[in-house]
């Protein structure tokens, strides 16, 4: 029997006027061999959408409208971040660090960002994603190289998340910033804003005054996840050859009342495309190639890397610009 209508056969999908995802099967006149009126059809993301405006018996239907409003976001369990925060002695990006900073250093940074060790890569390392509520809105898997600090892009870019691991595939992932948690401690410190976790530890190590955090991608930086942070002192250090991006985007919400500003500091150094402020401090310290030499617990101080590095206080200046 062939019905007047159905739910598409094809496998073109189109956007659903509720979540606004790529997952929307149309309704199709058989008759009239056309697709019905957009808004008739079905979401395929059942567990998190259930769009499912159907056509009635004679094909009449009634237009449904929607604002759009994103699905609210999935948390993890507290316990979660207890339970992933060991086995250090395995964490490659954890022992790396020790080439460069103190025990006490490093064990500081791991307690402030919540940082976790998985085992689905060897010696990956977990960032949770923890908002200003407390909420553990995921938490970011990545493998590094134990003895460069570098990501391990070979054979494939090993990035993940714990839901994905853990097969919940009804998880929301809405992303905030990486140390967004941290924002609570003291609303007169300037939030300094880098692309990667790693480097926003280190920062933190060396640069404690300030709060340091992550957007985790280029194209991380948004209003959005920028807006638990609306009346704060911002800085942004875009990655080396990132600024023009960076820069447009502080522009645009300092026009919409945010106390922002980008920093040129990387532009003015030679270093590779991409290299960020990490980069630019190992640069300085005469460690570029990573060698695995460790310091000398002198060396380690903070103040005396201060001393010898003229960056910190190229960086110390940048701050006095917010
Ligand atoms: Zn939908």
């Amino acid at each position: 029997m062939n019905f007047k209508y159905s739910l598409d056969r094809s496998s073109k999908k189109f956007i659903c006027p509720k979540c606004q995802k790529k997952t929307f099967v149309r309704y199709f006149d058989n008759i009239d061999q056309q697709y019905m009126e957009e808004s008739l059809g079905r979401c395929d993301r059942e567990s998190k959408c259930r769009y499912h405006n159907k056509p009635n018996r004679r094909g009449n239907y009634v237009k449904q409208t929607f604002e759009y409003s994103p699905p609210s976001p999935s948390y993890h369990n507290n316990q979660e971040i207890v339970k992933y925060g060991r086995n250090f002695r395995t964490n490659n990006l954890v022992q790396f660090l020790k080439i460069y900073f103190t025990q006490t250093e490093i064990q500081n940074v791991i307690l402030r960002y919540l940082i976790g060790t998985s085992d689905h890569w060897t010696g990956a390392t977990i960032f949770w994603r923890v908002d200003q509520f407390n909420n553990v809105r995921g938490g970011k898997v990545m493998a590094y190289n134990r003895n460069t600090g570098e990501r391990v892009k070979k054979p494939y870019s090993k990035i993940t998340w714990i839901h994905k691991i853990n097969k919940q595939s009804d998880f929301v992932l809405q992303q905030c910033l990486f140390g967004l948690h941290l924002i609570k401690e003291n609303k007169s410190k300037t939030v300094a804003i880098v692309e990667s976790e790693k480097t926003a530890i280190i920062m933190c190590i060396l640069m404690p005054k300030n709060i340091w955090m992550a957007t985790g991608s280029k194209t991380g930086l948004n209003e959005k996840v920028l807006q638990p942070l609306k009346g704060h002192k911002v800085i942004l250090f875009p990655d080396k050859t990132e600024y023009g991006a960076w820069a447009g985007k502080s522009a645009m919400l300092t026009a919409k009342g945010f106390k922002i500003s980008c920093s040129r500091l990387l532009e003015s150094y030679d270093l590779e495309e991409g290299a960020d402020l990490a980069d630019l401090f190992f640069k300085f310290k005469g460690c570029t190639n990573h060698t695995n030499k460790p310091l000398t617990p002198k060396a380690k101080n903070l103040q005396t890397l201060g001393e010898i590095n003229p960056v910190v206080w190229r960086l110390v200046e940048e701050f006095g610009l917010v």
